[in-house]
């Protein structure tokens, strides 16, 4: 049990280091312990050892080691995708040719493509486009999603990305081109809305979620829906995985020790477990409850060909398991409020200075407001325009200069999110539709808008983005 303990351990915390780290920044864990955990792990302890390696080599181990961090988190190569992989393929290496002697047929049929379903998920996530924006392809990402006067305003430009040959929005002729070349002569490519510019990727993404280094690739609009199934087929393989190796050694146990159960508490009473010195026994000592799934775990099978290394999958699967089933969990919920994590992010800095009260909201009028098309799509395909602009002003008062600001009417302090339009939220089921179906069309291009602005009634509040 030593050995085991040890690797037991080792795994958990581990799982639960990569948990930390994983969480630790999002906002929905802010003022938590996996918060404090995560500035103590990431930012005092790695303050402290600099402090040291300071005195100690003059700051050489650090530089070195910063480096090498700084690669494997900041540079795009496979090295964690081909880890990822090296697990997947090593632990189903050690596990199946223990485990399928024992198994039964139905297992033996599911277990295929629950091995195989990762792997083709892990595939297809990171070798598609995760909606890389190109010049060519502006026009169409412009109209996939609105500007919603929040987070995203019309006219912003990527700082990296090359501007269109005609600095336009593209698909605007050269008129409305001319108009936004007065303040944007150093902008380069249109931002269309929800897009952000991966350094790694050294491109803009739409809809960008993260950058995901198990990926090796962006998570956005393109290639969402085959991350969420490469978590969903992980989980699954984790979970069944690490049931089935149980179930296995369990029954093993049970053929060996036929007092064995579950529950230690009910092995240790009621059933007749043993003969010792001509007295019969009821009950299983705790010890040899202990005792016997050590047994299992190392020497379970090794009859059938089972042994320490099924054992040893099956509880890095058992353990694994939360933080993948967690990922995935997190993930639907963002889904769930029709957020991303870059937005979510985004969503928190606005509580922030709600709370220190710089926050003003107006209305904006959908239709009869005047638009720039050279910056700004004339069509979305999205079913919801924005009806309100979002202003911090930093000073507690309300916004000055009102020709220059979107929206009419007057401005109202705004403390909660809760009190904010999400328009990027439809509901559960049309925001599942938009990232498993990229690009449906939430409205008919032939259908003209104002015709279609009484259809729609979907609009929901931001108030689900829950945040610490
Ligand atoms: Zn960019
Ligand atoms: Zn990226």
């Amino acid at each position: 049990m030593g050995a085991l303990a040890k690797v037991a351990t080792a795994v958990l915390g581990l799982s639960f280091m990569v948990f930390v780290t994983f969480f630790g920044r999002l906002p929905a864990f802010r003022r938590t312990p996996v918060a404090w955990l995560y500035r103590l792990v990431w930012v005092h302890l790695p303050n402290g050892l600099i402090a040291i390696d300071e005195r100690l080599t003059g700051g050489r181990t650090v530089a070195a080691l910063t480096r090498f961090s700084s690669y494997i988190m900041y540079d795009r190569h496979p090295t964690v995708l081909i880890f990822f992989i090296l697990l997947l393929t090593i632990s189903t290496y050690l596990y199946l040719p223990s485990s399928w002697p024992l198994m039964a047929p139905i297992h033996k049929i599911l277990s295929v493509p629950t091995i195989l379903c990762p792997y083709l998920f892990l595939y297809l996530s990171a070798a598609s486009d995760p909606g890389t924006i190109t010049p060519s392809n502006l026009p169409r990402e412009m109209a996939r999603y609105p500007f919603d006067f929040s987070l995203f305003h019309p006219g912003a430009r990527c700082r990296t990305c090359p501007p269109t040959s005609s600095q336009s929005g593209g698909q605007h002729g050269e008129e409305e081109g001319r108009a936004g070349e007065g303040g944007d002569q150093q902008g380069g490519q249109l931002k269309p809305a929800r897009s952000k510019h991966c350094s790694l990727c050294r491109a803009c993404i739409a809809r960008c979620d993260h950058h995901c280094i198990f990926i090796n690739n962006c998570v956005g609009a393109g290639n969402h829906h085959y991350f969420l199934l490469l978590l969903l087929s992980t989980a699954i393989l984790t979970l069944y995985g690490g049931l089935l190796g149980t179930s296995l050694m369990t029954s093993q146990m049970r053929a060996r020790f036929p007092g064995w159960k579950w529950a230690w508490w009910r092995a240790s009473r009621g059933t007749l477990y043993g003969n010792r010195n001509g007295r019969d026994e009821l009950g299983m000592p705790f010890t040899d409850w202990l005792i016997t799934w050590s047994w299992g775990m190392q020497d379970g099978g090794r009859g059938s060909g089972g042994g320490v290394a099924m054992g040893a999958v099956t509880l890095l699967a058992l353990m694994t398991s939360p933080l993948v089933w967690g990922l995935l969990g997190y993930h639907l919920w963002l889904v769930y409020c029709g957020t991303t994590t870059n937005e979510s992010m985004k969503w928190a800095d606005w509580q922030v200075e709600m709370d220190e009260g710089g926050v003003f909201k107006r209305k904006v009028n959908a239709e009869k407001r005047g638009r720039d098309l050279g910056v700004e799509p004339a069509w979305t395909r999205w079913p919801v325009e924005a009806e309100q602009v979002l202003v911090r002003t930093g000073d507690g008062k309300p916004p000055r200069g009102e020709g220059l600001l979107p929206g009419e009417g007057p401005w109202e302090a705004v403390w909660r999110l809760r009190d904010v339009e999400n328009l990027y939220d439809l509901g559960w089921w049309d925001n599942l539709v938009d990232v498993l179906w990229p690009y449906y069309m939430f409205r008919d291009p032939y259908v003209p808008v104002a015709e279609d602005r009484v259809r729609r009634k979907k609009k929901r509040r931001a108030r689900k983005i829950i945040l610490a």
